[in-house]
């Protein structure tokens, strides 16, 4: 059998393609922020997770292109090897000072940290714990260690309770979960989480993807819950509100000091050039210096929650500037989608796996730099198209 039939029947994409009705990949010609042109064609942007709208911020665009000229365009290897600069451990002692760690350690990505970190902690022998909805890359970090891994129903304190039961008393246990669940918009319940997993002996590891530079002050949500303490290693990105590319995880010192020469992400791939390094210096800079960013992204983030529902949108149990419209059916979220598209505003479609069946959704996000006149346009369209397609 050749290896490449399964290329050859996978024909579902290239038919919505042909019909003008595919929603992913789309070539943006330009961003510039909270609105984008494809094809000539405007769009107000609600499907970014620039929830800080630093990625034109004069100051972090300055900022990288002197690093660029100063540094070059790439770094050329890895952090382990010729690839670390002053700057990546400048940057690695300001995030552990900001989420309140001893210490942390920069990726190159999110999904390498997330794949790095876990792979790292959970040898034979040892198990790690998942919610449901946990994200895609900590589930292949999971998936890559040698351990076991077990995962409970999305935010079921009492399923995750049972699955720790069930386990050996002995053997090494880590829990990972969404702080901020990055399709619905719901939070994981730390408070209630941290007692079960002390109880059980097992150490907590949360990512922050999404709350980083939106809850807690910036400080994501063991900030906002008030536990940073009792969570044992807190992993985000710079693809959102840092404005730039790269992730990272914080801890205890040695716990990091582990991971840093165990991680084969880290270890075998190249670092994140310094433009992106300072990019997100700069962003962090920001984050301290201007708290109005991210009481705006919020403000907005409950305006568009109170706007969706008031018109009769099942918005699920959001509670942050990421705000899904469930649908629950692939058809009806598609042809929601073009038209949105068709009337000017860009959103994301989710459908199954990446959400449980019957939760198909358009996933929406809010900019600190989004205007009251946008989103007043915004919600006029979606008003628009519910009443088109009988959503509302
Ligand atoms: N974790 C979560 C929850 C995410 O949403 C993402 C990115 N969508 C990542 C990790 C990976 O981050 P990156 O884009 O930096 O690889």
């Amino acid at each position: 059998m050749d290896i490449f039939e399964k290329c050859r029947q996978f024909t579902a994409a290239k038919e919505a393609i042909a019909q003008g009705f595919y929603p992913y990949f789309i070539p943006l010609d330009e961003n510039e922020g909270t609105e984008v042109v494809y094809n000539g064609h405007r769009l107000i942007m609600c499907g970014s997770n620039n929830y800080l709208g630093l990625t034109t911020d004069p100051r972090v665009k300055e900022a990288a292109c002197a690093a660029l000229e100063r540094y070059g365009t790439s770094c050329t290897g890895s952090r382990f090897l010729n690839g670390t600069l002053a700057l990546h451990e400048q940057l690695e002692h300001e995030l552990a000072e900001w989420v309140g760690k001893e210490s942390a350690l920069v990726f190159s990505t999110g999904m390498q940290a997330n794949l790095g970190a876990v792979s790292a902690l959970v040898g034979r022998g040892d198990y790690v714990i998942l919610d449901k909805d946990d994200h895609a890359s900590i589930v292949d970090g999971a998936r890559l260690g040698y351990g076991k891994i077990e995962r409970f129903r999305h935010n079921d304190m009492e399923h995750l309770e049972r699955v720790l039961q069930s386990l050996p008393e002995a053997a090494g246990k880590l829990i990972v979960v969404d702080g901020l669940f990055s399709m619905e918009g719901d939070l994981a319940p730390l408070p209630d989480l941290i007692p079960v997993a002390k109880k059980y002996g097992a150490r907590l590891m949360v990512d922050d993807a999404h709350a980083m530079g939106v809850l807690g002050g910036g400080r994501g949500t063991a900030a906002h819950f008030g536990v940073t303490e009792d969570v044992d290693l807190i992993m985000s990105t710079f693809s959102k509100s840092f404005a730039s590319l790269g992730g990272f995880v914080a801890g205890d010192e040695d716990v990091i000091h582990y991971i840093k020469h165990h991680a084969r992400s880290l270890i075998f791939s190249a670092s994140i050039p310094a433009s992106n390094a300072v990019a997100a210096l700069t962003a962090l800079k920001i984050m301290r210096e201007e708290p109005e960013r991210i009481a705006r992204v919020n403000e907005i983030g409950a305006r568009m929650r109170k706007a969706y529902t008031d018109l009769g949108f099942n918005i699920g149990h959001s509670v942050t500037p990421i705000v899904p419209i469930i649908i629950g059916d692939d058809e009806k979220t598609f042809l929601t989608w073009k038209l949105l598209f068709e009337n000017g505003v860009f959103v994301n479609p989710v459908i199954s796996p990446a959400v449980a069946p019957g939760h198909q959704l358009l996933r929406t996000s809010y900019m600190a730099t989004h205007t009251d006149e946008q989103l007043d346009r915004v919600i006029g369209i979606f008003e628009k198209v519910g009443k088109m397609v009988g959503l509302i």
